[in-house]
């Protein structure tokens, strides 16, 4: 069965990764004889540029039938000063709710040569390996009634909504149980149920579906105290779920633990598992068309796509070994320079040039 692939490149050194992502697919694609089929489009400035719209209507049609999409960035200078409404980044906002990515995955893994650039001690992300599933279309980002009024003395006052039903929890839960299931089976929901209503409906909706997931060992931790726990003993963490706001800030918390930008991949599923998997990383227009961009946190990307929306876990297994084996071998781009002086540094085609032949050697 033929599973399409839609590769938005965008802006920046969008191009540059993207390319490399593509080849480390086609070399997966034949080995696993997976029957990937490929497809480009545009998406943010160039899309702008090119179709007139940050989110094209040609886009959307393939979008809305592909089993996944691999985005580079989008966004840069040349488009800064349009109105916020017409800007490249709209387009990521318009894909996301068009194909409605509720369910965010931000994985931090620790490759053991990138020890020294994460903010904590060597010993205490040693074997650190964790996924943040983040809620990502409901919350208090999209809460109403929302604003900002003023009372009768014209004192003004802001107002969110944090809002969510028991139909969005479990959608999401259940996306965190089976990712749990996939992994060690452990998994924490964290929440803030002393205090307020929406996260004890959150936690009592998580216990609910405990017994769908009888081989998965559920806990709740409250947000306060996860925050606390992921700076003092991050490796006793396996799977967290959360809600957008707090997801937002502990995703953010996780990535500082493991390093450089350039390493982040990410996912946004849909309750079809189809999905958007994109660098965290922006288009860093400061270095592109230098061939200096890092491509591995596309490439981890383009593994997540083929685990959670291609039904390949085996050669998403395979890229993440070839990237680990090309960090043992040394290599490392500019981002990472400063990690290890002694490490060979190489540019973006050299890095991909070197997870295939990684991929190759298996
Ligand atoms: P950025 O992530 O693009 O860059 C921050 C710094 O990290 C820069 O110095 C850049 O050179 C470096 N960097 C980023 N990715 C790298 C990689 N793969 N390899 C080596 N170095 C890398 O963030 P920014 O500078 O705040 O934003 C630049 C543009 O990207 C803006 O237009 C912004 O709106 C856009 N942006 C897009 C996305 C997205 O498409 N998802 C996300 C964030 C920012």
């Amino acid at each position: 069965m033929t599973r399409s692939v839609l590769l938005l490149p965008g802006d920046g050194i969008g191009p540059e990764v993207v390319s490399e992502a593509r080849r480390v697919l086609e070399s997966v694609n034949e080995r696993f004889d997976l029957e990937l089929v490929f497809t480009e489009g545009n998406l943010g400035g160039i899309a702008i540029d090119l179709e007139g719209q940050a989110y094209p209507e040609s886009t959307r049609a393939v979008a809305r039938e592909a089993d996944a999409i691999v985005l580079g960035a989008v966004g840069g200078p040349k488009w800064d000063a349009l109105p916020a409404a017409d800007r490249p980044e709209r387009g990521l906002l318009a894909i996301r709710s068009d194909l409605d990515l509720f369910c965010n995955y931000r994985p931090a893994l620790l490759f053991p040569e990138l020890a020294g650039a994460s903010s904590l001690r060597s010993e205490l992300v040693s074997g650190l390996d964790i996924l943040i599933v983040r809620e990502l279309t409901g919350g208090i980002y999209f809460g109403e009634p929302r604003g900002i009024t003023s009372n009768a003395e014209g004192i003004r006052e802001g107002f969110n909504t944090d809002r969510y039903n028991e139909t969005e929890i479990r959608r999401i839960g259940r996306l965190a149980f089976e990712a749990a299931r996939r992994r060690s089976g452990r998994l924490c929901s964290v929440d803030k149920a002393n205090v307020l209503e929406v996260t004890m409906l959150w936690r009592e909706t998580m216990e609910s579906l405990r017994e769908e997931y009888p081989d998965v060992s559920l806990s709740h931790m409250y947000v306060d105290n996860a925050a606390m726990q992921l700076v003092r003993q991050p490796t006793q963490f396996d799977v967290l779920v959360t809600g957008n706001l707090f997801g937002d800030i502990l995703s953010d918390i996780a990535a500082m633990l493991t390093g450089s930008i350039g390493m982040l991949p990410s996912a946004s599923l849909n309750a079809e598992s189809r999905g958007l998997y994109e660098p965290v990383h922006g288009s860093a227009p400061d270095i592109a068309g230098e061939g200096k961009a890092n491509p591995l946190a596309t490439i981890l990307s383009a593994a997540m796509a083929l685990r959670y929306s291609l039904s390949a876990a085996d050669a998403a297994n395979a890229i993440e070994q070839a990237v680990a084996s090309v960090l043992t071998q040394g290599l490392i781009t500019a981002d990472l320079a400063a990690v290890d002086p002694e490490a060979t540094l190489v540019g973006t085609r050299a890095m991909g040039d070197a997870v295939l032949s990684a991929l190759q050697a298996q």
